[in-house]
């Protein structure tokens, strides 16, 4: 039962004195209670107040690491059933599985296409986290090379060790040194022994069920066994059968505080189909509904970028919009007599507006003003993006050391502050770009200086 910000305020020190950061105990209690600061954030906190606080404000679904330090990757610390009640809070890994019984041509493969296919979207670097790496000979020795290989070839992967050998998965976790691996599975069967190998190791576990109440009595003996570091997979091989897990598993732990299926969940569209494209298709609707990671049998860029992009906008705050730097923003390579381009730093107008520019092929500068995450015409209602400050960011933004020319294309719905802007930037001309941003590459190509 999570704590109320009053019952949190009577475990704290209550002098108010603003360390925290938050100017009263009270303002801090409410703050912890609504996930938004962690308790350790008051120095004057005991650790047994740290450790019950902590316990009872844990996210119902817990955050799982995998790999170490600022390189590891998590999933899980869900807090609700869907985005619009709060948000999605760690994106769910993509990964590719190898085994040692591929070729090493298709390894290899699957090595290279992990460390090229990426893309970069608003800022954003897009990419896949995880390799899952499987003992399917059950052959200790091959199994480990085909570890090594994985360390040595996809240094930033963060990686699953797949075997239903106990000793062979602590052999394997051991040459992984730091990179702390997701070690699975563990079954009804094994389940003492997978426990001892985690626990040596100090990796994350995951559970292998066989349905979704096996899934419950493996996560109840791993819990009594003292592993807290686990993630699940029901077993389910079909669409239908993956999504009612899912469905279950996060509305007994978020709903009903259902402990042994309040963790992050791995998926494995590898084995659900042998055609790519619904592959695909099965792995967007995980995505969606709740898989932690979902494993994938190949990296190609035409599945994986679509992927990346849901990814992208599922676990974004729809509280606070996306956002891009303030800044100028070179597009098809510009020089002192290319055009420049001013628009809000609200992420899907960049992402639009670079876009048609790109694909004009038209050499420019788009010069991205901090409206705060607002788009054009809201950021201007709300005093965000009026002449004087788009002035302001002109003359700051270092433009003027990058042209000849003194020209600035503004937005067509900002047409009637052409005016003002003219008195703000008297030595430039002010033309009105198109309201449309798919009606910019025709205006480009027009597009020259003023006499
Ligand atoms: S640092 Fe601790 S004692 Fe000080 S105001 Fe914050 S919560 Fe209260």
């Amino acid at each position: 039962m999570a704590l109320t910000g009053i019952q949190i305020l009577k475990m704290l020190p209550k002098t108010n004195c603003g360390e925290c950061g938050i100017p009263t105990c009270l303002a801090f209690g409410m703050k912890v209670a609504a996930g938004q600061m962690e308790i350790g954030a008051c120095p004057y906190v005991s650790d047994e107040v740290k450790e019950t606080i902590g316990e009872a404000s844990a996210p119902p679904i817990r955050t799982i690491k995998i790999g170490a330090g600022d390189a590891s990757f998590s999933a899980g610390g869900e807090t609700c059933l869907f985005r619009h009640e709060k948000r999605f809070e760690n994106p769910t890994g993509i990964g590719v599985l190898v085994t040692s019984d591929m070729t090493s041509a298709e390894v290899d493969g699957r090595i290279e296409r992990f460390n090229t296919l990426r893309y970069e979207r608003v800022g954003v670097l897009m990419k896949a986290d995880v390799i899952a790496v499987k003992d399917s000979k059950n052959d200790a020795a091959s199994f480990t090379a085909l570890v090594r290989k994985m360390l040595d070839g996809a240094t930033d992967a963060k990686l699953v060790l797949m075997s239903d050998n106990a000793k062979t998965l602590a052999e394997a976790a051991a040459i992984c040194g730091t990179r702390k691996p997701l070690l699975y599975g563990a079954t009804t069967a094994s389940a003492q022994n997978m426990a001892a190998v985690a626990k040596e190791a100090a990796c994350p576990l995951a559970i292998k069920g066989a349905n979704l109440d096996d899934t419950v009595a493996v996560a109840e003996t791993l819990i009594a066994a003292g592993i807290k570091d686990l993630v699940i997979d029901t077993g389910a091989r079909t669409l239908r059968a993956v999504f009612e897990d899912n469905v279950v598993a996060r509305r007994a732990a978020v709903t009903k505080k259902f402990k042994p299926l309040g963790f992050p969940t791995i998926t494995f569209p590898c084995e659900m189909t042998d055609d790519l494209l619904m592959e695909a298709m099965i792995s967007s609707v995980l995505i969606a509904k709740y898989a932690g990671i979902i494993i994938l049998s190949d990296l190609q860029g035409d599945v994986l970028f679509p992927l990346f992009l849901e990814r992208l906008n599922l676990f974004t705050d729809p509280q606070r919009p996306m956002v891009v730097k303030e800044d100028v923003y070179p597009v098809n390579g510009p020089d002192e007599n290319s055009p420049i381009l001013v628009t809000c730093n609200f992420s899907l107008t960049y992402f639009i507006v670079s876009g048609e520019i790109e694909g004009s092929k038209v050499p420019s500068w788009l010069l991205i003003k901090d409206t705060e995450g607002l788009s054009v015409l809201t950021a201007w209602a709300a005093g965000k993006f009026g002449a004087d400050l788009i002035a302001q960011f002109i003359k700051k933004s270092g433009i003027l050391d990058k042209v000849k020319h003194r020209e600035l294309i503004i937005p067509g719905y900002l047409a009637t502050i052409k005016g003002e802007l003219e008195e703000e930037l008297p030595d430039w001309t002010i033309t009105i770009g198109p309201r449309e941003a798919g009606h910019l590459p025709a205006f480009l190509k027009e597009w020259k200086p003023a006499a």
